[in-house]
């Protein structure tokens, strides 16, 4: 983007008096040092908001700054520890970039301070404007999710009457998540601690991080447990495994079909599991029996012995042995068939009997939270229109989860007219989707785009109205239940005081919005209300939580179900023949695939970046720096054909735009794969930390939907590579 959002001038002028009250209190590092020296410490427990692992943590505050962060031992996530982000993301409170005061687009990049008071009656009377001209059907609200911007925004958007809200999970695990759906009713983890041995499929561990979950891979290996990682890419993952199975990019499921046929060959399933638990076995043995070993290694470049002492490895070791579920790589947002992929993930994993097992698949406890009592506060009615992004309609996309919709559909459908205001909260598809000058031309045309985050995404920097959140340090939220073997519940208190007067939590926000709507009879309460009716049932108060943060609950294993139509897990799915998907999964090509001089563009997260929303936290952008991390992968074979060295200058180009990066010639890919990392490439100028350093995949990739679960395929694409100036 080559303006700026808005005029620098101007906007220091207006919020002059807070900027220089901020900035003189950060920059006075040596009084604070020797204040801090002699300043008592306090501990307030805290989750982390750096990415979606919220880990439970420790917020150490001197002098009313924060000092450090620890992770909470009893909370699953985290069990002691902190990533490198979360260290890093406890400092975002201080960023230089933050939003800090709400802002009104005044004409093309340009925009103004405007008061809370005005900023809500104009967003107000634009909404009503929208909601009469076209109806509630045509607004929508985007989120990344965090327990009280989920609470208050549900009952908002139920208040107008819009029914379309979505999670961020069509570029991250929606294809997973339907697959869950419909194949077993509901997402199992494995059971690391007692797995014999554990396949995985893409998902690393050490590099979509989160504490507890790398420790239990090193653990599970100490114990001996056969770790099998099959990646395009040597991940950081790897060196805790046993095994690395280079794969082609987005043949997966091949490979999963000549497991099965290993599997059910050579008797290496649990009768008595498909018997009792699973229905459509003889359809999906007949289908099953056709991919062999042999067909899978010419689509997989895994030789078919290979494939078959895979399928040996698990078959001999159920029902302690699963694949684990990851949330993206084959089976998530990237290829045409990770819908697919993911029911045949679940189909082995039934085969080996494994759900319910030590060492299989567990569906994890819910602690069940409690409500306000709906007599006192009014619940508003379910919208009765349709939503806008086609999600739960026949003939669109009848099975895609209504808890997450298509979010990435909405410029489109701003283009199309059927979409005309919008909300998004802390959540930057305009940069984290592929296409993002369509996504942003999209959201443009809106009649009304109002996001609400604490930097300027490139979501924000396309809005017609940005709201500012106090950080994740400055705010107390609702408290939030976690699943697990035991279930637990946790709070995010306030940590240090709001550094700019005009930040205010998501409640406060979205109330102040609902009271110049009319609606205030449906916000009729206090957070600290909605807090002790959620915790009632668990007996606990929201004092309890502001001591301990996290809290383990007893809970006891149920009897084995699966909560889908039949009750069982379903080999064959009778829901996607009913909607002209293929019941029994079989092969379907990836709509990529490298030729000789050429590369499917593969990307992934690195230990240090969540996408691009941490690249703007000095620390974290530094470590990238020093360590050369935006570097795209290519494997030495084909480096030598295209005369190309480490550490080059290439050209990637695919057929919608070339930029440029430095290279890294490794064997640690694929021939077939580029690896780029997915957290840099910012192109809002406003993110001055980030901006400017590497480049992002997405910008390679076209805007697309995938039919079953509505993901946008974001693997889907080949590039080529050249050294630049030849
Ligand atoms: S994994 Fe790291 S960034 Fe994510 S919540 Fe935990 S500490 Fe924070």
């Amino acid at each position: 983007m080559a303006a700026k959002p808005f005029s620098r001038r101007t906007f220091l002028k207006a919020a002059g008096v807070t900027l220089a009250a901020a900035t003189g209190d950060i920059f006075a590092f040596n009084d604070w040092l020797a204040k801090a020296k002699a300043a008592e410490v306090s501990k307030i427990p805290s989750i982390c908001g750096t990415c979606s692992a919220w880990c439970g943590m420790w917020i150490y505050v001197k002098n009313g700054r924060i000092w450090k962060a620890t992770g909470q031992k009893q909370h699953p996530a985290s069990k002691g520890k902190l990533c490198a982000r979360g260290h890093a993301g406890i400092m975002w409170a201080y960023n230089k970039d933050r939003i800090t005061h709400p802002m009104k687009r005044m004409g093309d990049n340009w925009f103004e301070p405007i008061s809370w008071d005005d900023a809500y009656s104009e967003i107000a009377a634009k909404l009503q404007k929208v909601l009469t001209d076209y109806g509630p059907q045509t607004v929508f609200y985007s989120q990344n999710a965090k327990p009280t911007s989920r609470y208050y925004m549900q009952r908002f958007m139920h208040a107008i009457g819009a029914p379309t809200i979505h999670s961020h999970h069509s570029i991250c695990s929606t294809a997973r998540d339907v697959a869950n759906k419909w194949t077993t009713g509901a997402m199992a983890t494995a059971d690391m601690a007692n797995a014999k041995c554990i396949l995985f499929l893409g998902r690393s561990y050490a590099d979509g991080i989160s504490p507890s979950a790398t420790a239990n891979l090193a653990d599970a290996r100490e114990r001996g447990t056969k770790v099998i990682i099959v990646d395009p890419r040597y991940s950081s993952s790897c060196i805790l495994g046993d095994q690395w199975v280079p794969i082609r990019p987005g043949t997966d499921l091949a490979l999963l079909l000549a497991m099965a046929h290993v599997l059910l060959e050579e008797n290496l399933y649990d009768p008595d599991f498909i018997e009792q638990y699973t229905v459509g076995f003889d359809e999906f043995k007949k289908t099953m029996l056709s991919y062999t070993p042999e067909w899978a290694a010419g689509i997989t470049d895994i030789p078919a012995e290979t494939i078959r002492t895979i399928a040996r490895d698990l078959g001999k070791n159920r029902p302690a042995s699963c694949i684990e579920q990851g949330y993206k790589a084959p089976n998530g947002a990237n290829y045409v068939n990770g819908t697919q992929t993911f029911r045949m993930m679940i189909c082995i994993n039934a085969l080996l009997g494994n759900y319910g097992k030590n060492g299989g698949m567990k569906f994890p406890l819910n602690p069940k939270l409690g409500e306000l009592d709906p007599k006192q506060y009014p619940v508003p009615p379910k919208p009765k229109v349709p939503r806008c992004d086609g999600v739960g309609i026949k003939g669109e996309y009848p099975l895609c989860q209504t808890s997450q919709g298509i979010p990435h559909l909405m410029p489109k459908k701003a283009m199309e007219g059927k979409a005309k205001a919008g909300f998004i909260y802390s959540f930057n598809p305009a940069r984290n989707s592929p296409d993002p000058k369509l996504m942003v031309d999209g959201y443009k045309k809106l009649e009304l785009l109002v996001v609400c985050d604490i930097q300027w995404s490139e979501t924000a920097m396309a809005a017609s109205y940005v709201l500012p959140e106090c950080s994740f340090v400055e705010r107390e939220d609702l408290p939030t239940g976690i699943a697990g073997g035991k279930p637990a519940v946790t709070m995010r208190c306030q940590a240090i005081d709001r550094i700019h007067s005009q930040t205010k939590p998501f409640e406060e926000i979205v109330t102040g919005l609902a009271g110049k709507m009319g609606l205030q009879k449906y916000f009729d309460f206090s957070r600290e209300e909605v807090a002790t009716a959620m915790l009632k049932p668990l007996k606990l108060t929201t004092e309890d939580l502001r001591q301990k943060g996290t809290i383990v609950l007893d809970g006891k294993a149920k009897e084995l179900s699966f909560a889908t139509e039949s009750g069982k897990v379903e080999l064959y799915c009778k829901a996607f023949a009913d909607n002209g998907y293929d019941a029994v999964p079989v092969w379907q090509p990836p709509l990529a695939n490298a030729g000789k001089n050429s590369f499917v563009l593969i990307h992934g997260k690195q230990g240090i970046m969540s996408h691009t929303a941490t690249a703007n936290i000095p620390g974290l952008l530094q470590i990238a720096k020093n360590y050369n991390l935006e570097r795209i992968w290519i494997n030495p074979a084909k480096a030598k054909r295209l005369g190309i060295k480490d550490g080059e200058l290439v050209e990637v180009s695919s057929p919608y735009t070339s930029k440029q990066v430095r290279v890294k010639v490794t064997e640690r890919v694929h021939p077939d794969a580029a690896f780029l990392p997915a957290g840099y490439g910012n192109l809002s100028p406003w993110l001055k930390t980030g901006y400017g350093f590497g480049i992002n995949p997405n910008d390679f990739c076209p805007h697309r939907v995938e039919a079953i679960s509505g993901h946008a395929m974001m693997m889907e694409v080949v590039v080529t590579i050249r050294k630049v100036g030849e």
